[in-house]
This record gives C-alpha cells, structure tokens and sequence, in this order.
C-alpha cells in the first residue's frame, strides 16, 4: 500500500478541494470525458483493492458502455443528466440488474436481482455511471466490515484498520479514490461511521425521504439509503437526485425536495449548536475529545452559540436498537429458506423439511446474522414480546421525544460521530463493545430524523492519525438547515 504514501495520491490532497461537482464540471466543460474519468478509476482498482477488498465485482463492461453513451450524448450537444461524468460505486445491498446482489451472504453468493433499486435508477438516469457493488457486513450487521462473506475491508489510512461498517466498502472506496462517491445503508449508523473511520460525509435522510425499494431489507423501520461522499455538496447533489416520493415504497413522503443548498452555506453566527453532555463522555478516546474540543472552540471563534444539552435516554437507545433491529430482521430474513429464496443445503436422504431448513440458514447465514436472528426470534416469541418488544417500542417514543424536545431548543445538534477511530482488525472486539461504536448515531434511526457524519479533523491513536467525525442532527425533514450548517462547518473545520 505504499503507493498510499505517494505525495500524489488523492488521500495526499485536500479532497474536499476536487470533489464530485467539481470533477463532472470537468467533464462538461471538454477538459476530459467520463471514459477517461472511468479508466483512471479502474487501474486505481486494479491497483489497490487487492490490499483494500472495498469491491465485491466490478462492472467494468457495463460502466465503459454507460460512460460511452454519457460521452455521446455530451459531444451531440444533449444533456445527459446533473451526474453525468459521475462514478458511483453502490454497497452490495442494493439491487442492480447488473451483476450480482449478495448482501455479502453466501446466502445471496448467486443472487441476480431481476430489477434495480429506485435509487440506481434515478442515479443512472441522471447520467451516473456504476462502477460497482461494494463490500459490507453480512446483510448489513456490523460495525466493522469483518463480517463479510468474502474477506474483510481495509482502511485506506491504514490497511490494519477497519473502515468501520457496515458500508465499509462504500467508504474505503470514497476514501481510496475508487469512485468519486458511493451509496450506503444506514439502519443504526452505518454510513456515519464508516464515513468517520475514513475521512468521508456520510448523510442518512429523515425516514421516509428516499425509497428503499430494492434495498435487502434489514430493520425496515429503520433502514435508509444515503450517500458517501467528498464533501457535503457532492452529498448534497446525490441527496436531491435520489429522493421524493416512489409508488414502490410506501413509506416514502410526498412532502416536495428542495435543493438543500440552495441558498449556500448557513451563516454561523447566531446558530445554536446543541451539543449533547452524554456525547462528550469521559469513556471518548482521548483523540475524539481532543478534536471535537478545538472544533467547538473554532465554532464559538465564528459566532456560533453553543448550547449544553441533555439527552438522557442516549445509553437506552443501543439496548432499545438490539431489540427492535433483530425483530425486524428476523422477519426480513425468513424468506431465505433455500426453497423460495437463497442457497439451498445438498439435500439428504430420508432428510425432512424442518432439517433442510435448518441446514440451509446454519450454512447459509454467518455467525452475526445468526446471533440477530436467534435475538430477534426470542424477543418476539410469545412469552417475551411484552416484555422486549413492546417496552422497546415504549423507549423509542421516549427517545423519539426527547430528541424533538431538545431540538426545539436549538437548531442542529453536534457531536463526535463515533467514541473512537478506526479500530484494528485484530481488535477482537465482543459484540457487545462492537455495538457500541453506533451509541451515538444509533438514535436518529430510532427517531427517523437526519443525521450527517463530516470530518472532524485527525485523533492520534497508537502514534498514528486517524480521522475523525462530527455528527450532526437535525429535525424530521430539515434537510436544507442540516446541510447548509454541515457545508458551513465544513468549511471552517476545513479552511
Ligand atoms: N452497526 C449496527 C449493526 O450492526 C448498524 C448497522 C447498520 O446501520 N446497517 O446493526
């Protein structure tokens, strides 16, 4: 991974200085075709995802296609669509007719999805060109991309680290220069804090904003699609082609989608920035608390008002999360029985049906999509639901409250994405402690409001530099303050 170390590798450069909208400007502008953008970008993955696993298949024949036709379309004088020029890979949950969709199962190793995800055909209508199906944690369980059918994924600043998960690869690949942004799922905060491992924004919409029509549905109450990318803007820009109402999802809203960004970047002075007291925790690493302190401090230094917050029920919502999610899943993945859908065990003889059954998922399933599965199917069995589910369901109101409480105090919160940076691969970690890596980005799923993770400058970890994250949230719907206040802060955080 030297050439990592190469003073000419985009990692070297301020990323945010060249990102999505200003590479397609190129593109439009004659400069260079998107041919020429997509062959860069796949001898970047010839060259370095060996080491970093960020693709589970390249779609090299039908990205050259597409980025011919954008280039066509572009020299005739037509208008391909605001992405065109624009390659975007896309995590492996999502359905493409293109290749195949494994959620990273052996369950799914087969898998052809027969239509595409809402959000890959609004993409490629707006002229993006997919490079690829990304790596992630089993059917999107996990926190560090080591769950994963094929091999894990590695951090691109530094291949002993994790990218964090589960879109791990969407991230690596963001921050490995592999596309110029990619798509993620977030269930419990996994955009965020594989944006944060690796130096990314990584934005989850309020529930309800973007379809999930042709996402591999995990905890349905709580999954949403979401981009990662080189800056809020570029983020921005995928938000707005990607969501508005979809008759294949009926959670979507009709509520119309304003270009967040419209009238730029917020104006800091006078904002009041919520900061959680259970966000700044002692339990931090001392990196994190280090950072986020001198952001606070540049903050205060433009005008910002920063406000201390109580958000008391943050701890419940990991226990309220390990309750519901599971549940969800457990109902989402029953359908893979190896009859209807998914790999089917080498059926013996004088076998029933029951013990096929269960063959199939034991080898189906890896050992975190079975712990969900076993959680999810006792706290909804009959002598337990009351007790797990329902009071599950009563904590999520109570947080659910709480947040909208404490955010008509203020207009967005702030906090550290994440307690830690990127941990090691052979870290080990318990489950216990991995879940705990989403103990602050977890709640916004719980409550369906939007969240945002932008980098939060380096912490110091082993005598290495590891991004960090700032976490923002902001109000069911209100994208456009959430934005224009991360666009403002990146901007600072960056300058
Ligand atoms: N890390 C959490 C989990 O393992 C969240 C995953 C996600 O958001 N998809 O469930």
């Amino acid at each position: 991974m030297e050439h990592l170390n190469d003073a000419s590798h985009p990692l070297q450069h301020e990323s945010r200085r060249d990102d999505l909208v200003d590479r397609i400007a190129t593109v439009r502008d004659g400069e260079t075709t998107t041919v020429e953008r997509l062959e860069g970008t796949l001898a970047r993955i010839e060259a370095v995802d060996g080491a970093l696993n960020a693709f589970h298949e390249v779609l090299s024949d039908d990205a050259r296609r597409h980025a011919a036709s954008i280039d066509r379309q572009l020299a005739e004088g037509r208008d391909p669509g605001p992405l065109a020029g624009a390659i975007v890979a896309v995590k492996d949950n999502l359905c493409t007719t293109e290749g195949r969709t494994t959620c990273s199962s052996r369950m799914l190793e087969h898998y052809r999805s027969p239509f595409e995800a809402t959000v890959v055909e609004r993409l490629r209508t707006a002229g993006a060109t997919i490079i690829g199906k990304t790596n992630l944690d089993e059917f999107a369980m996990g926190s560090s991309s080591e769950n994963c059918a094929w091999g894990p994924v590695r951090n691109p600043h530094g291949v002993d680290r994790v990218p964090g998960g589960s879109s791990g690869g969407s991230a690596a690949a963001v921050a490995a220069d592999l596309a110029d942004v990619a798509l993620g799922s977030d269930t419990g905060g996994s955009i965020r804090q594989p944006a944060a491992f690796c130096g990314c924004v990584g934005f989850k919409p309020t529930y309800g904003r973007i379809s999930r029509y042709g996402l591999v549905a995990f905890g349905s109450s709580l999954d949403q699609i979401g981009p990662i990318a080189r800056s809020v803007r570029d983020a921005s820009l995928l938000y707005e082609v990607m969501a508005g109402v979809d008759p294949n999802d009926a959670t979507t809203s009709d509520l119309p989608v304003e270009p967040p960004l419209a009238d730029g970047p917020i104006d800091l002075r006078g904002l009041r920035v919520g900061v959680p007291r259970e966000h700044v925790s002692d339990r931090n690493h001392p990196g994190v608390t280090a950072s986020f302190g001198a952001t606070l401090d540049t903050l205060r230094s433009a005008g910002a008002t920063i406000i201390d917050v109580d958000l008391p029920l943050t701890h419940h919502g990991i226990s309220t999360y390990y309750v519901i999610a599971p549940a969800e899943a457990s109902s989402n993945l029953a359908r893979y029985d190896g009859i209807r859908y998914g790999h089917r065990a080498e059926a013996r003889p004088g076998e029933g049906l029951e013990e096929l059954y269960a063959r199939t998922r034991g080898e189906g399933f890896g050992a975190e999509v079975r712990r969900r599965i076993m959680l999810g199917t006792y706290v909804l069995s009959a002598g337990y639901y009351d007790a797990y589910y329902t009071r599950a369901l009563k904590v999520r109101r109570l947080i659910k409250q709480e947040l909208d409480q404490v955010l008509s105090q203020c207009d967005v919160l702030l906090g550290p994405t994440t307690p830690s940076p990127a941990f090691r691969l052979d870290a080990d970690l318990d489950p216990v402690s991995m879940y705990l890596n989403d103990v602050y980005t977890v709640n916004a799923n719980i409550a369906g409001i939007p969240a945002i993770s932008i980098p939060g400058g380096l912490a110091e970890d082993d005598g290495e530099a590891l991004p960090t994250g700032l976490h923002l949230q902001a109000p069911a719907f209100a994208e456009p303050m959430l934005l224009r206040t991360a666009a403002a802060i990146e901007a600072l955080v960056s300058g």
